[in-house]
Parts: structure tokens; sequence; C-alpha cells
């Protein structure tokens, strides 16, 4: 087996700043663990389409396909739209395309930054958002109808084959969380199954497949409820699973009670392919001043080696992501780095030395 390729798509704004960040930390990980990525960048987003009319450069989309793993920085510039008013988003169009149903988000506390909470516990926050994405009320994209200027609908679509998936990915998730020590070893199913068919017929999935994985918990929760317990008491969630817009929804609320979106990681998985890259924009407003923070594009980049090191049976990328893991979280419990998001002054570059420095001195027991 050749070195694992990776496709690699800065993006705009500071998609261009994080993914900088990303390819200096994956070189201090190849020096460290002895591997090496067969990396290839691509131009790509709105300030290309831009330029060329296009959102990627001829032949970058079927790279992508081809990849072992797709690492994207952040797309799409608010002044920049399609002929129909809509983002530039070749991600999404990825998504739909390689069948990226999956979407990890983590969220997590990490020690030192800010309470957004009152409460103490709000320091042991440490949950997934399982975000179905490829179907759900996003499946009516680009199909909506609006009837005489009256009425407007746009449908949700809930299919058994992908929830199946979905379940399968969410009960695995919080098995392997639960042989690293993490999590509380439960799956919650979040809907809202009292009020909409398709949420029950989603439900109703989830308990049959709840008993196929039976060794993992299960239990469950209305989303006005899930929304209202996020902000009470999130240290009590391990991993949450739910429709694709509910997700859009409370994943944001995740990176809000962490610190905010450069804290918020997402791994984009299907059966056959994967996308890497935080869940925050190209953020135009703070582009180009050095001030990203990094965290949410290293947190992608260490899932994207884990997912990798798992699917070739590579110990030493499954190794390499867990150290990366490790030297973002002693970065911050040493107190050397706070991101200006977090109201500290470590911009982008100084973050990523401290995370290299801890790379380097990684005793390699991850
Ligand atoms: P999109 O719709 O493309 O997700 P958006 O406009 O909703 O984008 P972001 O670009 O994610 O939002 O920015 C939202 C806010 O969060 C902005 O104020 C931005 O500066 C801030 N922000 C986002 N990512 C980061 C980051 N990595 N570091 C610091 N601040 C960030």
């Amino acid at each position: 087996m050749g070195n694992p390729e990776v496709a690699v798509f800065p993006g705009d704004g500071i998609g261009h700043e994080v993914m900088a960040s990303a390819l200096t930390t994956l070189d201090a990980l190849e020096r460290r663990f002895n591997f090496r990525l067969s990396r290839t960048v691509y131009e790509g987003g709105a300030a290309y389409y831009r330029k060329s009319g296009k959102d990627l450069p001829d032949g970058a989309f079927e790279a992508a396909r081809a990849a072992d793993a797709i690492l994207f920085g952040a797309m799409g510039l608010p002044d920049v739209r399609l002929p129909d008013g809509t983002e530039v988003a070749p991600h999404l169009r990825m998504r739909e395309s390689f069948g990226l149903f999956a979407g990890v988000r983590p969220v997590k506390k990490y020690p030192n930054t800010p309470r957004v909470l009152a409460d103490a516990r709000g320091d042991q926050v440490d949950l997934i958002v399982l975000r179905e994405s490829t179907e759900g009320l996003f499946a009516s994209r680009g199909r909506g109808t609006v009837e005489d200027d009256a009425v407007a609908r746009d449908t949700m679509v809930i299919t058994r084959a992908t929830s199946e998936k979905l379940f399968d990915v969410a009960f695995s998730l919080a098995r392997r969380r639960r042989t690293q020590g993490v999590g509380k070893n439960r799956v919650t199913c979040v809907d809202k199954s009292n009020v909409f068919v398709s949420m029950a017929f989603f439900r109703k999935i989830f308990s049959e497949k709840a008993r196929e994985h039976a060794d993992v918990k299960h239990d469950y929760a209305y989303v006005d409820a899930a929304a209202l317990d996020l902000v009470r008491k999130p240290w009590e969630f391990d991993v949450l699973v739910m429709e694709n817009m509910l997700a859009d929804i409370l994943s944001d609320l995740g990176g809000g009670l962490v610190g905010g979106m450069g804290m918020a990681p997402c791994a984009e998985i299907g059966l056959e392919h994967a996308l890497f890259q935080p869940a925050h924009g190209s953020a135009p407003d703070i582009a180009g001043q050095g001030k990203a923070n990094p965290t949410a594009m290293l947190v992608s980049t260490a899932m994207m080696l884990d997912w990798l090191g798992e699917r070739r049976g590579d110990d030493v990328l499954v190794r390499a992501a867990r150290a990366l893991d490790e030297a973002v979280t002693q970065a911050y419990a040493d107190a050397a780095v706070l991101p200006y998001e977090l109201g500290g002054s470590t911009g982008t570059e100084a973050f990523t030395a401290a995370v290299v420095e801890r790379i380097a001195r990684c005793p390699c027991s991850c």
C-alpha cells in the first residue's frame, strides 16, 4: 500500500491560514512518526470562481474522488454568488456526490479556555453531534417550491438505508470513545418524533439499530428539550445523532458552548470517501490578520489521520492522530496558547508553533 493520497483545498479567507497551520503540523508529525502523506494542493472556492468562472479547477473534483482523504479549509465569500444566488460551495457537491452521509462534529471544552457556562461542570463538555448530511430537510435544497407567491414548501426526506448506516456510525463512535476512556458509552437520538412522521420513522430505525448494538446504551430526546439541556447540562451527553437540519443548528450551538466556531472541527464520512474540515466559514472579517484560531482545523486533521489509520490498519497514523490531539490539548493545558477568538492574543502561527513544539517532544506513548 503506497502513501495515502490527500487532496488539499485551502479555499478562501482564513481557509488559507488554518490550512497552512495544518500542513506545517503534518510536516512535524511526519518527521516525528516517520510516515508520509502524498499531498496535492488545489485551488478552488469563491475567489477562484471570481477569476475563472468555476468553483474548482478542471480535474480537481475527480482528483478529490480518487484521493484517500480530502482536507478542506473553508470556501465561500459573502460577495461572490453563483447565478442562482447561492454561495460557492463545492464541498456540498462533494458531500452529495461522494455519499458523505455522516458529519462528525466534536464539541469539546479545552483546558484554560473561558467557560461559557457558569457551572464548573462546563469544563467537562466532550460530546459529538453526528449530523446526517445528505438528506433530511436539506434534501429539498434546490427543489423547494413557491406557489402563487402564497405558499412555500420544502420536503423532509428520511431513508431507511441512510439512517441505518448513520446509526451504525453513531454506535461505533460511542464504542470507540469508550475504548479510549472518553464519553459515556451512550447514543442519544434527537428528533421531533412527537410531531413528524419522518422523525418517528427515524426514531423507529434508531431503536432497531440500538438492539443490534446492545453493548452501547441509548436514549432519546426531542430536539427542543435537547437544545435546553445542551445549555443546562451538556456534560451529560456523549454522542447525539440527528437529522441534517437539526444538527446544522445544534452543532453551531455546540461550537458556542466551547468558545466559538474556531473550536468546531468536522469530519464528513461516507463508506468510500471522507472530507475533513473545520465547521467554520472563511471568516472574511478577520482574514489576512493572522488571528484565525486553527484549533478546529488541527482537530479535523487529527480526525483525518485517525480515519486513514483505522481504514488502512496503519497504527502509525492512529498514533500520529492521537499525538496531534494531545498536543493541542496540552498547549491549552500549559496555558501556552489562547487564541484571539477566545479573548487571548495567540495568532495562528504562534498557536501552530506551540503545537509543533509539543509534537516534537511527544513521549511517543501516544
Ligand atoms: P459560513 O456560512 O461559510 O459557515 P459564516 O459567515 O456563518 O460562514 P464564519 O465564517 O464561520 O461564519 O464566521 C462566523 C464568525 O466566527 C465570524 O465572526 C468569524 O470571524 C468567526 N470565526 C470563524 N472561524 C474562526 C476561526 N477559526 N478563528 C477565529 N474566529 C473565527
